[in-house]
């Protein structure tokens, strides 16, 4: 096996990295491009051998780092992400060939925010400990009165974390880096359908002096080393991005521990669209549910029209989506790339032709492109309790329903297992206001999508996560909180 591969002109080390060192498996896995199916190279396939090593590099690392100054974490992780700003453009292409999403997000949204998660995070960090009071200042217990308390986040230990395919480094800086800023040390395991930015991600900290074993990378298939990360006792936290299957896995493999558990799942996410909004906006919204070929936990793939403008916003959203081009993701004008693995696009084809089956309509698409690409779809004539309008297809597939009036939006909105995200178009604020209120969801946007503040809590309600990541959520998580009580 070559410890490197040259992707897109950019060299990939294709082992491990565990303690400060590049760590070959004798078994590889094939780590093909989803754009034609080349295979870029063959990469290190852990075995639980290679999993508790790089738990004990972690353990070993761990109490230099957490004793590290805060201030000192903090300048390591704003030169990560000054290296991450350095190799932007290598890294986009990485991740691009690896994964299918667009070379222009990879540009200009997605590696830029993954820069700013460690600077995100480096700052928050200085801001801690800044929460002291005192016990019943006005009376309350005679017994506390006066007494200081004092709240501390002390780092939590070692951390498994564990992420997926469809934004490969963006969510493993989203872990990544408010592990290391809480003093924590870290076991990185990306998906084996996308391996490739997380190996550069190693060399990038190395490069910005992260001591040996503070960041360790395992590539493999979950199956084979998942167990072995998420049932060590060593562990003190497991964050998990993937799919509610593979979360009930980890969640049953962390009990042997009671390793405390960060889920953020799936999702099958509402567009509600009523008769006052600004239907161009909500068409655009709609259309862009198409991004990332539908691979987006938070994507709004269940539209809800009201009734009276069902009719002209299908018209308008039709002629839209048909001036969208499917293509090599790495080509400007392309806007939805390919399906990232051909067992994926088998699912989503199952998926499409059951529907139909059952009596939906394809108002667009409905079949496969060429290639590992699927056509963008659009279903009508589909029933609440069906599979399509229940189940994360995670493809370019999206239904449309129509409603009354806002009592059914919100009853169609909420009858699902999961509650990640709900977008609402409307011209009404009070209307925003009221329905907002009553969705069941961890975000909702009014009249926009895709857009939050990182001190805002992430995460999902029901079978779409357990906990919230974010500003002080992430640090809740990733510490031990203590208070200290002093007398007077
Ligand atoms: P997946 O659950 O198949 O895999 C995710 C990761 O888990 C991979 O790294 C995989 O190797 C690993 N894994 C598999 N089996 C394991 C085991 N037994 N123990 C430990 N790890 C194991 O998910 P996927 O197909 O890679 O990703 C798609 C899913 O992720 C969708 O459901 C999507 O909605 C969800 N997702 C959620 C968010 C969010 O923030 N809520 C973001 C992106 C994706």
């Amino acid at each position: 096996m070559a410890d490197k591969i040259a992707v897109g002109g950019v060299s990939v080390d294709t082992r491990h990295w565990i303690g400060g060192r590049r760590v070959a498996s004798s078994g590889t896995f094939p780590d093909v491009s989803p754009i034609d199916g080349t295979t870029l190279g063959e990469i290190s396939r852990g075995t639980p051998k290679e999993a508790a090593s790089a738990v004990a590099a972690a353990k070993a690392a761990f109490p230099a780092w957490a004793a590290t100054p805060r201030a000192e974490r903090a300048r390591i992780l704003h030169a990560i992400a000054d290296g991450v700003e350095k190799r932007l453009e290598e890294l986009a292409i990485v991740e691009t060939t690896d994964n299918g999403a667009l070379l222009r997000s990879h540009r200009r949204g997605v590696m830029p925010r993954v820069a700013h998660n460690f600077r995100f995070f480096a700052d928050w960090l200085l801001s801690l400990d800044h929460d002291d009071f005192d016990t019943f200042p006005s009376g309350g217990s005679a017994a506390g009165r006066g007494h200081t308390n004092h709240v501390s986040w002390d780092p939590a230990g070692p951390c498994v974390l564990i992420t997926p395919w469809n934004a490969p480094l963006m969510l493993a800086t989203w872990k990544v880096a408010p592990a290391l800023a809480a003093g924590d040390t870290v076991v990185l395991k990306p998906a084996e359908w996308s391996p490739l930015t997380a190996s550069l991600l190693a060399d990038i900290a190395a490069e910005a002096g992260l001591p040996a074993g503070v960041l360790n990378v395992v590539q493999g298939y979950g199956a084979e080393i998942g167990d072995a990360l998420t049932s060590h006792p060593d562990v003190r936290r497991i964050s998990f991005t993937g799919s509610v299957p593979t979360a009930q896995r980890i969640a049953a493999s962390a009990a042997a521990n009671l390793t405390p558990l960060s889920l953020e799942l799936g999702g099958k996410s509402p567009l509600l669209v009523f008769a006052d909004a600004d239907l161009e906006l909500a068409v655009d919204l709609a259309v862009e549910q198409y991004d990332n070929a539908g691979q987006v936990c938070l994507a709004a793939t269940r539209i809800l029209v009201e009734e009276p403008v069902a009719e002209e916003f299908t018209r308008r959203f039709t002629e839209k989506a048909a001036r969208l081009t499917q293509g090599d993701p790495r080509d400007a004008a392309t806007d939805v790339g390919p399906n990232i693995h051909p067992r994926q696009l088998e699912k989503i084809d199952g998926f499409v032709q059951r529907a139909v089956a059952a009596g939906a309509r394809a108002v667009i698409g409905g079949h496969r492109s060429d290639g590992q690409y699927y056509a963008p779809t659009l279903l009508t004539d589909v029933a609440q309790d069906s599979e399509i309008v229940q189940e994360e297809v995670f493809g370019p597939v999206l239904t449309l329903q129509t409603f009354a009036d806002e009592d059914e939006a919100v009853r169609l909105a909420n009858d699902t297992r999961f509650g990640l995200a709900a977008t609402v178009a409307t011209g009404d604020q009070a209307r925003a206001d009221r329905v907002g209120a009553r969705l069941v969801a961890g975000t909702v946007w009014v009249n926009c999508f895709f857009v939050r503040d990182l001190q805002a809590p992430f995460g999902g309600s029901r079978q779409s996560g357990v906990g919230r990541e974010g500003g002080t959520w992430s640090f809740d998580f990733y510490c031990d909180l203590k208070n200290t009580v002093t007398a007077p």
